[in-house]
């Protein structure tokens, strides 16, 4: 395995571990809500800013740690996380990608050109046995169509 692959995946499974810990933060407050009857009382928006101050012992870890705490940092890890991803997904792209020689399937057209694909979704579509794209606009025709690769060359 190389490097830069292992540094990838390093970032990929931060950034995951981020997003997971942001959504049980998240969880944990919407459920303190929900114990503490927010969501049937007549004024939601004052019970939940109200809720949010209070210190629930439980979840409190000695440190004073109120709802409001949870749900800024379960927001920030979710961002942040959110962020890591997305960031690592590009690079992956930039990194996998290669050009498709497509054709146009309309009898009449049947014209050619090439468009930069990602390998992982040439991959999850089932290439090389599955072989048509999902709606195209042919460049020559303008007509949307399911585009044949080819060849693909990296
Ligand atoms: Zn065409």
């Amino acid at each position: 395995m190389s490097m830069t692959i292992l540094k990838k995946k390093t970032g990929y499974a931060l950034g995951i571990t981020l997003f997971v810990i942001g959504i049980i933060m998240l969880g944990l407050v919407l459920w303190k809500f929900w114990d503490a009857g927010v969501f049937s009382s007549p004024d939601i928006l004052s019970a939940l800013s109200a809720e949010l101050w209070v210190v629930h012992t439980d979840i409190a870890l000695g440190m004073g740690l109120k709802l409001v705490h949870y749900s800024i940092l379960g927001v920030v890890l979710l961002l942040v996380g959110g962020i890591i991803l997305v960031a690592r997904r590009e690079k992956i792209q930039v990194v996998e990608e290669v050009t498709a020689l497509l054709e146009c399937p309309r009898a009449r057209c049947k014209h050619q050109w090439e468009e930069p694909l990602g390998k992982e979704q040439l991959k999850s579509m089932g290439y090389p046995q599955v072989r048509t794209l999902s709606r195209h606009k042919c460049p020559k025709c303008a007509k949307f169509i399911r585009p044949k690769i080819v060849t693909t060359r990296t």
